[in-house]
């Protein structure tokens, strides 16, 4: 059998730029001001990169993305037109290839469900001190917005490590707000990375009753980020950021690492990373290192949507322990 291949693409939003909203500095490294919103031409470019190599993986949808309001109702700033394109654009163009999932609510500040507003306090420090009882009906939210805006989900993305502190309590409203809103007994989760380690691979996070929830871990890091913080964007600049993941001769790179110890590449990217603040500098990455895989691992890795991981590890639960955290 081929090893299982995927993409995540943590942080995307109709319009809005979730990493605006919750960075720390509004400027780059390099000093050119964050911009707040990406236009949906890059949107295009991402789908036409994603349909020329058949890449599959996880995307998120941010169901009220930095506060802004929500995807149902309407975000701040954004013209009902391009949020409406944005949702269309990802239903017709994304959502064939890439398991869809909230990022839970906001990706910034927690909220009141009751009214919306903000706590004012992040989600992740918010979380940390949760349980099932408050954490169910948060995450529960999150998937009705999805499921309002036309997206079925029966997983979820935690915004930095949403949930770590309390993970038993956060995997158990994984399973019972998914339940509860889709009616799938079985779910998935993203919050761990595997990274530098052997048998980098998912695990069976819970079994309880005829109830699942599998945790898909990243085993790569987001080598694409770095785009954000440069104008550069010439082909050398291009090549050697894809070298990080995979080089040109197919001999080295973060990838090849994890195969050699027996891993599931498992690659984690950013929606501003790909969008490099508007530069879309990210995306020819994105293009030069899908060629690369498909070119040079055709015969080892399969591309996978985080979907079809989930029923792969569900078909031979026993062989999907849950690795021991330091
Ligand atoms: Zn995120």
């Amino acid at each position: 059998m081929k090893t299982p291949i995927s993409l995540i693409i943590d942080d995307p939003a109709p319009v809005v730029s979730v990493y605006h909203e919750h960075a720390k500095s509004r400027t780059t490294k390099d000093g050119r001001p964050l911009i707040p919103t990406f236009s949906n031409s890059l949107l295009f470019q991402f789908c036409d990169i994603v349909e020329k190599h058949s890449i599959k993986g996880k995307f998120s949808v941010v169901p009220m993305p930095g506060n802004k309001g929500d995807i149902v109702s309407g975000l701040e700033g954004v013209a009902q037109a391009d949020l409406q394109e944005w949702l269309d654009t990802v239903k017709a163009r994304v959502v064939p290839s890439f398991t869809i999932g909230p990022e839970l609510l906001t990706h910034h500040q927690a909220v009141d469900l009751a009214t919306g507003a903000s706590l004012g306090i992040k989600e992740c420090d918010w979380a940390s001190t949760q349980n099932r009882t408050t954490l169910t009906p948060y995450i529960a939210k999150a998937l009705t917005l999805l499921k309002q805006a036309g997206f079925s989900s029966y997983g979820v993305t935690s915004p930095w490590n949403f949930g770590i502190e309390v993970e038993d309590e956060y995997v158990a409203s994984i399973s019972q707000a998914v339940y509860e809103v889709s009616g799938s007994k079985n779910a998935w989760y993203f919050l761990r990375a595997l990274r530098d380690v052997p048998n980098a691979k998912p695990w069976i996070a819970l079994e309880d009753g005829e109830r699942t929830v599998v945790s898909i871990p990243a085993t790569t890091r987001d080598h694409i980020w770095q785009t954000i913080d440069t104008a550069r964007t010439d082909q050398a600049y291009i090549h050697a950021v894809a070298d990080m993941l995979i080089t040109q001769d197919g001999k080295s790179g973060e990838i090849i690492r994890v195969l050699e110890r027996d891993g599931w590449p498992i690659l984690c990217t950013h929606w501003q990373s790909l969008m490099s603040n508007g530069l879309g500098t990210g995306l020819r990455v994105l293009d030069e290192v899908a060629d690369r895989i498909n070119r040079l691992l055709f015969d080892r890795v399969v591309w996978m949507r985080f979907s079809d991981i989930m029923e792969l590890v569900l078909s031979d639960k026993a062989s999907y322990p849950k690795p021991i955290f330091q």
